[in-house]
C-alpha cells in the first residue's frame, strides 16, 4: 500500500482541508479509504491499493467483447453514441485543415470501440491500453492499431510532439498518478494540439444524492475522483489551456443515471451474471428502456453544470 497526498496541492491527509471516508466493497473483504481535498475538490484513495489487489477488480467481464457477429447491432449503437466526442474533436482540432494526416491517440482504448470509429472517420488513430488478455484478442484483428502500453510509461512507443489530438475517455480516474499522465500527454502533443479528458463528475447531483451507491464511484477501480475545478487545476498546472468544459456526453451521461438507479442492469453486471444470450439481450433491452425514460435527469444535471460526466478540452 502506498500513502499519497493531494496530487494537485500536495496537502497531506492530516490537514484540515482533507476529509476522509471508509468504503467496504460489497461481497469482498477489502476496505478502502477515500480522502477529499476541499481546496482542490479532488477525491483520492489513500493509501492506494497495490496492483495485485486492483487486478481482482478487473475481471474479464469488465470489458465488452466486440468480436462476435451477434454484437454487430450493439457495436453500431455504441458507434452512434460517440457523437458528443466526435463533435468536440471536429470543433477544437485542426481536422478540417488536414483530415487524412491528423493523428489521434486514444489512451485506455479498451475493446477499441472508439478507436475503430476514429479510423473509419478517416483519421490516423492509435490506441494504447494495459490489459494484455483483452488486447491479445483485439490485436488479432486485421487493422489493429492498438499497442499494449500505459500513459504512465517512461518510454512511450511514440515520438514526442507527434499527435494532433490525445483523448482519454474514462481513463484518468484509473491511473495512479494523473499529473504524470497529463504530463506525458503534453509531451506527445504537437504545439497547438488538443487533449480531451472525460471523467465521472464527483461534484454532480447524482454523486451528491446517491453517495456510495453512485455508479461513478467504482471503488477501487477509480483511484481519483474529479470535479470540474480539480480537472481544470490539473490541466493548468501542466500548462494546458482550457478551451471548453462540457457537462453532458450522449454515451456516458444517461448510462450513468440508468446504472445508478438499476445497478443490476448495468452492462458489466449483465455480462457477469447472465450466460444465456436471449436473457442477456432482454436485460440489455430493459436497460435501454430505463436509460431513455431517465434521460431528463442527466439533462437537468447538465443544465445546472452538475452533470455526472465532465469533459474538458485543453490546448497545448
Ligand atoms: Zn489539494
Amino acid at each position: 500500500m502506498l500513502d499519497i497526498q493531494c496530487p494537485i496541492c500536495n496537502t497531506l491527509e492530516d490537514s484540515k482541508n482533507i476529509s476522509t471516508h471508509f468504503f467496504k466493497v460489497e461481497n469482498e473483504e477489502h476496505y478502502f479509504h477515500l480522502c477529499y481535498c476541499q481546496k482542490c475538490e479532488i477525491g483520492f484513495l489513500n493509501p492506494q491499493p497495490q496492483e495485485d489487489i486492483l487486478k481482482l477488480f478487473y475481471p474479464d467481464y469488465f470489458w465488452r467483447d466486440t468480436s462476435g457477429a451477434s454484437f454487430w447491432i450493439e457495436n453500431k449503437i455504441v458507434e452512434k453514441l460517440f457523437t458528443s466526442e466526435i463533435a468536440l474533436i471536429k470543433k477544437y482540432s485542426s481536422c478540417s485543415a488536414q483530415p487524412a494526416s491528423m493523428k489521434i491517440l486514444d489512451v485506455g482504448c479498451g475493446s477499441g470501440d472508439f478507436l475503430s470509429l476514429l479510423n473509419k472517420t478517416g483519421w490516423q488513430a492509435h490506441g494504447i491500453d494495459t490489459s494484455v488478455e483483452v488486447l491479445a484478442k483485439i490485436a488479432a484483428g486485421p487493422d489493429s492499431t492498438i499497442t499494449i502500453a500505459s500513459i504512465m510509461d517512461e518510454d512511450l512507443p511514440f515520438q514526442e510532439e507527434s499527435f494532433d489530438v490525445v483523448i482519454l475517455l474514462h481513463t484518468l480516474e484509473h491511473v495512479n498518478d494523473p499529473c504524470k499522465a497529463i504530463s506525458n500527454v503534453y509531451k506527445l502533443l504537437k504545439p497547438g494540439g488538443i487533449v480531451i479528458v472525460q471523467v465521472p463528475n464527483y461534484g454532480s447531483f447524482l454523486s451528491q444524492i446517491f453517495k456510495s451507491k453512485w455508479i461513478g464511484l467504482q471503488i477501487p477501480r477509480h483511484l481519483f475522483h474529479f470535479t470540474p475545478r480539480s480537472l481544470l487545476l490539473l490541466h493548468k498546472q501542466m500548462h494546458l489551456q482550457c478551451k471548453k468544459v462540457a457537462y453532458y456526453s450522449i454515451r456516458s451521461s444517461p448510462a450513468q443515471v440508468a446504472s445508478t438507479f438499476f445497478p443490476s442492469l448495468e452492462p458489466a453486471h449483465i455480462r457477469q451474471t447472465t450466460k444465456s444470450n436471449i436473457k442477456s439481450f432482454c436485460l440489455k433491452g430493459l436497460y435501454l428502456l430505463f436509460l431513455i425514460l431517465l434521460l431528463p435527469i442527466s439533462l437537468v444535471e447538465a443544465i445546472f453544470h452538475r452533470g455526472n460526466t465532465i469533459t474538458i478540452v485543453a490546448e497545448k
